[in-house]
């Protein structure tokens, strides 16, 4: 135990992570122009970590005694060429500044930094949605020295690093509990030593911030404070400019895009809160990890309280990134207790029905600008759909989609242009959102001009399944069911001319002998009414699944085999014409079976599946091939 003892006590040398690594080369060599953000990033941790402890306090108030104002304190050493950043915050342990400084915690960073190396890839707009933190302070110096105290600890602890792939930690000296920074400029980052400059970074960046930042060293003897010092959000929205809004929003968001839409209210009423909700331009990296969580941060009564309070914010909008105030919650609830209190539901439907009509006022007023949001968060937010069925009826407001007739169409568009006798809302569901409009089954609509949805989203398959109609039209997918395509007209009239189909006679016998041939394999076979200009195509049974969710299904191994499909044959084809003719013939079994084979492989090629058999295929194919080149 002893000599265990001794060696964490002792100066220890360390790596950094190596997506740390990584990340540091990244910064140092495609963020240099934006070099200023290291200050925003440290004071933005400084006001974090003054964030913790004012929390803990609530419940240990021995942990501020003596200190209970917060601050952040910046000083120059021109003559030793320093930078220094205090805070009287939570501070780091020994254990914490290996860990919080010496690697990457969130989820999907790896992949994150492999995007990152693309070379086609934008880095410093990549970065952006990833935030650099900390690492960013070796844009400026060649040396950082973080000598920090845990609040409630009795000793501190230094770590120092070049940013080359090594850090070293050590035993260190602190009066009282708190980070300090000290950031050894390079050559390129002396005008860091002017408080002038300091003065104007600060008020740009962090102006926002609620605790005071005070300037050392500069012109006045006691420090001068820099930023306006309260709570952004406390403030009247008059007061309050854009920037000010997007400093906000980087500091919350961790971000560096600008805010697409700032939702600002103070509600008032049965449930008192304030609300300050960012939704981004960007995408997040990680908007699709399975551990992604909102970023709406929580306070009661501009006490910072928690950024993981998931009730507080429904999963298909965890795009959304801000604050909550609430007046109401208890100072001292724990946060465990927070994911099921009745008042944090009630604002979670408070803040999404506000979402909810200022996206659709946006729709309304900017349909350009709302196609940029659609394109980021679309597929998010239509998890909502299948999701939560009460807020179905305003979603269905703001969803837009591909359709055969164009791009951002939403529901309603497609509604009013529905054909005299057409009772369903068609859709096609497939996972290249460009093949799905050559899909065969499609053809039948066209050629009566009826629009038809293309869904290409993962999430389109739940919800569509999930909800019955809208506007009391359900919802039909073009490859299931019949097509009951007769009532409706065809528009062009050149394409009306039946006379060209085989006489119904040779059709049913046909189909006779390929249900005979194809056996168990399919469920049915049949003349197809959605056919046009493709000979064969497979649909699912009315009864059944959607055939592109059932191979979703399959491939998420929550299904073990698909149905048989029903195969539906085009008249009007010149292949399946002869093929009837081949069907009418003596002693054309054999020649039939292959022929009733190679068709139904090619509709399960045409849906993006293989062969049942390739081989077969590819021996029946070249038979005939041999045969028909052979002339
Ligand atoms: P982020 O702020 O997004 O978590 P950073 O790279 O900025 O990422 O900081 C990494 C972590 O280091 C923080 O989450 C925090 O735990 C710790 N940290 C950084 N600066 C401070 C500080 N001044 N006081 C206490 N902890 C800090
Ligand atoms: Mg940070």
């Amino acid at each position: 135990m002893a000599t265990k003892a001794k060696e964490t006590e002792a100066e220890e040398k360390l790596s950094f992570q190596a997506d740390v690594s990584k990340l540091l080369h990244i910064v140092a060599n495609s963020l240099y122009s934006e070099k200023d953000v290291f200050l925003r990033e440290l004071v933005s941790n400084a006001s974090d970590a003054c964030d913790k402890l004012r929390y803990e306090a609530l419940t240990k108030p021995g942990l501020v005694a003596g200190d209970a104002e917060f601050k952040v304190e910046l000083s120059i050493d021109k003559r030793a060429k320093t930078l220094t950043i205090a805070d009287n915050g939570i501070g780091m342990s020994r254990e914490n500044l290996i860990e919080d400084l010496g690697t990457i915690a969130r989820s999907g960073t790896t992949s994150f930094l492999d995007n990152l190396s693309d070379d086609d890839g934008d880095p410093v707009s990549l970065i952006g949605q990833f935030g650099v933190g900390f690492y960013s302070a070796f844009m400026v110096a060649d040396k950082v020295t973080v000598v920090s105290r845990r609040a409630g600890e009795d000793s501190a602890w230094t770590w120092d690093s070049d940013g080359k792939g090594e850090f070293t930690v050590a035993p260190g000296e602190r009066e009282g509990r708190g980070t300090t920074i000290t950031l050894h400029l390079n050559k390129t980052s002396q005008d860091y030593l002017d408080p002038n400059n300091l003065g104007r970074i600060i008020k740009t960046y962090s102006d926002h911030i609620a605790l005071p930042i005070v300037l050392k060293g500069g012109d006045k003897p006691d420090g001068e404070t820099l930023n306006i010092a309260s709570a952004l959000w406390t403030r009247p929205k008059k007061d309050i400019s854009e920037d000010q809004y997007r400093e906000l929003y980087h500091h919350v968001g961790h971000t560096f895009d600008d805010p697409w839409l700032t939702l600002h209210a103070r509600v008032e009423g049965k449930i008192e809160y304030t609300l300050l909700l960012f939704v981004p331009t960007q995408r997040p990296f990680d908007l699709f990890d399975p551990a992604r969580q909102h970023r709406v941060k929580l306070y009661v009564k501009r006490v910072f309280i928690t950024d993981e309070c998931e009730g507080l914010v429904p999963p298909y909008l965890r795009f959304l990134r801000g604050i909550v105030d609430s007046e109401d919650l208890d100072l001292n609830i724990s946060r465990q207790v927070l994911q099921t209190n009745p008042l944090v539901r009630k604002i979670r439907k408070d803040i999404t029905k506000r979402l909810f009509r200022e996206l659709e006022k946006k729709a309304n007023k900017d349909a350009d600008a709302y196609a940029a949001f659609w394109k980021e968060f679309g597929a998010v937010l239509k998890e909502g759909l299948y999701e939560d069925a009460d807020v179905r009826a305003p979603l269905f407001k703001l969803v837009r989609f591909s359709t055969t007739a164009g791009e951002m169409v939403s529901l309603a568009d497609y509604v009013g242009r529905m054909k005299e006798k057409q009772t369903a809302i068609y859709y096609v569901s497939g996972a290249e959102a460009d093949s799905l409009a050559q899909s065969p089954h499609l053809e039948g609509y066209r050629a009566r001009g009826i629009e038809v949805l293309l869904l290409s989203d993962a999430v389109d398959d739940f919800w569509i399944n999930a909800v019955q109609d809208f506007d009391g039209k359900p919802f039909q997918s073009v490859t299931q069911g019949s097509a009951d395509l007769d009532d409706i007209p065809l528009v062009d009239e050149a394409a009306k001319d039946d006379a060209a189909a085989p006489d119904g006679t040779s059709v049913d016998s046909l189909i006779a002998l390929l249900k005979l041939s194809l056996g168990d394999t399919v469920k049915d076979v049949r003349a197809s009414t959605r056919l046009r200009e493709s000979p064969v195509c497979l649909v699912a049974d009315e009864s059944g699944m959607d055939r592109h969710l059932e191979r979703l299904l399959m491939q998420h191994g929550r299904m073990e085999t698909t149905m048989a499909p029903i195969l539906e044959i085009n008249p009007r084809h010149d292949l399946i014409k002869v093929i009837a003719e081949l069907a009418s013939k003596e002693g054309a079994a054999d020649a039939l079976a292959d022929a009733a084979q190679l068709l139904f492989d090619q509709a399960r090629i045409i849906e993006g599946e293989l062969p049942a058999d390739p081989a077969g295929f590819s021996r029946r194919l070249s038979a005939i091939m041999a045969k028909g080149l052979s002339g």
